[in-house]
């Protein structure tokens, strides 16, 4: 659910809280940027993965990030108009057909990623009698988007293809990188080395978050990581030197006391096991607790660990508060969901799901408090 759907609830009797620290996201570009010898972009789709692509892009703007990734054109939309005039805004989904006025109107950059779109951003580019600035995505392997080696090739046998365009990168999108053992990521890149050489003027993006911790061979001239800025981590395994950017507490809705027996939730399908202290809290599946926490998830309050009692509901979940002396927690009180207890990670791994998701999917119900400290 987008942020834009609520105006930003009152603190005090949200749903929930959602804080970002733009300070560690911007202490997380650098250290990205510490790591790499090129220049570091940042991918502040789907709204900055969640958190808010206008206040994430102006910090890490103040922090030196000029080259900004989008998906959608909408994005690129509602971007544009408060980005500094100094970024480059690129449209990594490319030009939608019957796009490319308003590609160039809203002051993007395409990632062309079929012959089609170059074609179609060549001839605006003639029509309009301008240079239009492009990136060139190849496929090197994961077969989503970007043009096969084969028509790479014909691109520079046939180089009024490209009439009108000015190529910043050729770009490529690993498959595999947050599996770094796997050989996937050498086939890339090998494709990428083979196919760039066609392009020899033109200097490479390749790796995203996951990529930059690779390698060196990786990185090419401009990084494009998302997921790390946010405080992700790629690989579970290895040391990524990222600081958490997202807390999430849930506000207490009541408590109640239930006998043996009782059943608790949608289905019934938690009984109390004895005498059981609930908490419900006031978030869902509706403001992205995925359905699948069931019998896995757990919230935190005073150290202690409250496992959720049966299946989530739409706007509100039941935590098992039986650990905790009676009249500890009270309604209006805030649990923890992601925080320095429970990392985002163990969310999504209690969710059978991926940090992204997590992520993308945290809802508009939520007051966002951005702390830049
Ligand atoms: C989403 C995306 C990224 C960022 O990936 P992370 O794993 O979040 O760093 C980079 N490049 C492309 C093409 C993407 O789609």
């Amino acid at each position: 659910m987008s942020q834009e759907a609520f105006q930003n609830p009152a603190r005090e009797t949200a749903g929930g809280l959602l804080r970002i620290d733009l300070g560690a996201l911007a202490r997380n570009w650098r250290a990205v940027g510490a790591r790499t010898s090129g220049a570091v972009g940042a991918v502040v789709k789907a709204d900055a993965y969640g958190l808010g692509a206008g206040p994430v892009c102006a910090a890490l703007h103040g922090a030196g990030c000029r080259d900004f990734f989008v998906a959608h054109l909408v994005e690129a939309q509602r971007l544009r108009p408060s980005l500094p005039a100094d970024s480059r805004l690129i449209l990594l989904n490319g030009i939608p057909p019957g796009g490319e006025a308003a590609c160039r109107a809203a002051g993007t950059i395409p990632a062309l990623n079929s012959l089609e779109q170059v074609a179609a951003w060549s001839a605006e580019a003639q029509s309009r009698g301008e240079e239009l600035e492009a990136f060139l995505q190849l496929d090197t392997g994961m077969s989503r988007l970007g043009i096969s080696g084969e028509e790479a090739a014909l691109l520079v046998r046939e180089p009024e293809r490209l009439k009108g365009l000015r190529l910043l990168r050729i770009m490529s999108h690993l498959a595999c990188s947050d599996e770094p053992e796997n050989p996937q990521n050498a086939r890339q890149l090998a494709e990428m080395r083979r196919l760039a050489a066609l392009f020899p003027e033109v200097p490479v993006s390749f790796a995203n978050s996951g990529g930059i911790l690779l390698g060196p061979e990786w990185h090419g001239s401009l990084t494009r990581p998302g997921l790390a800025l946010y405080g992700g981590r790629t690989t579970p395994d290895r040391e990524i030197p990222v600081e958490p950017v997202v807390r999430l507490d849930l506000r207490v809705i009541q408590i109640r006391t239930v006998q043996a027996g009782a059943r608790v939730g949608y289905g019934g399908v938690f009984v109390a096991p004895g005498e059981t202290r609930l908490a419900v809290l006031s978030a869902g599946y509706a403001d992205g607790l995925p359905r699948s926490l069931e019998g896995r998830g757990a919230v935190w309050f005073a150290g202690r660990r409250l496992p959720l009692a049966g299946r989530v509901s739409m706007d509100s979940l039941i935590v098992d508060a039986s650990a905790l002396p009676p009249g500890a927690l009270k309604p209006g009180d805030l649990v923890e969901m992601i925080g320095p207890n429970q990392t985002l990670e163990e969310v999504a791994a209690a969710a059978g799901t991926i940090n992204y998701e997590i992520l993308t999917g945290l809802g508009g119900r939520f007051h966002r408090d951005y702390a830049s400290g």
